[in-house]
């Protein structure tokens, strides 16, 4: 065992592209942090099929290069203890071969050990598709890990907001061949855990900043500078 506790990880994020981690738990990282417990972050994605939102007209490789960077940037803000990157395919997370990508975050959850694991709930937030993925490879991969995390938390979307987010989505250039069809309906409000992030409200805003190559100024909705959501589930070791 390693008794160099300040080493643990404690909360393993899980997620489809560079830029995930800062919108989902960029706040609650550094409040873990804050309790000198640590955060890492699995990407399965290089994020290749990224917006360009700076219209350099990036190729996808100059696009993963850039948005890889990125997210170490982040990562030094969010004080993450490392970032894994996967090779899976930007978009085409759900068409990749599911049991391969449950047994690689197994290891993971072996090998790391973390008490949580913080990653998509069902909607995947804003429904895009590698979102959905991931989410639910990272809860088959819970199930049926031998290390058994305490909780995996689902970052999900308020019901009372999604009115808000749709008409927010819908403003922004999106690949909408990622995306589900069906309207999203986020997740009752006395079903989530909300984590206070006001404290960290600059380090989240700078994170953002980061992702340059996705996010204009004011992208994203006030609310999620202030608060972060999560169905949290319970595991049975
Ligand atoms: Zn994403």
């Amino acid at each position: 065992m390693n008794h160099k506790t300040s080493s643990k990880i404690y909360a393993l994020g899980i997620v489809a592209h560079p830029d995930d981690e800062t919108f989902l738990f960029a706040g609650t990282c550094l409040k873990f942090k804050e309790k000198r417990l640590n955060t890492a972050v699995i990407c399965a994605t290089k994020g290749e099929k990224g917006a360009d939102r700076l219209n350099r007209n990036l190729t996808k490789k100059q696009m993963a290069t850039e948005r890889m960077a990125e997210l170490k940037k982040a990562a030094k803000i969010m004080e993450l203890s490392f970032v894994k990157f996967y090779n899976y395919k930007d978009g085409g997370l759900g068409d990749a071969d599911q049991p391969g990508l449950v047994s690689k975050l197994v290891k993971e959850l072996e090998t790391f050990q973390p008490e949580i694991v913080l990653t998509f709930g069902k909607e995947g937030i804003s429904g895009h598709n590698d979102h959905i993925a991931i989410g639910r490879a990272a809860l088959a991969a819970v199930r049926k890990s031998k290390f058994k995390p305490k909780e995996i938390w689902l970052a999900s979307m308020p019901a009372s907001k999604i009115k808000n987010f749709n008409a927010n989505l819908a403003k922004r250039k999106v690949h909408h061949s990622h995306f589900r069809k069906q309207i999203l309906k986020g997740v009752a409000d006395n079903k989530l855990l909300k984590i206070n992030i006001k404290k960290f409200r600059k380090e989240k805003e700078a994170a953002i900043r980061t992702h340059k190559s996705q996010y204009l100024p004011g992208m994203i909705m006030d609310n999620f500078l202030t608060q972060e959501y999560f169905e949290v589930v319970k595991i049975k070791p």
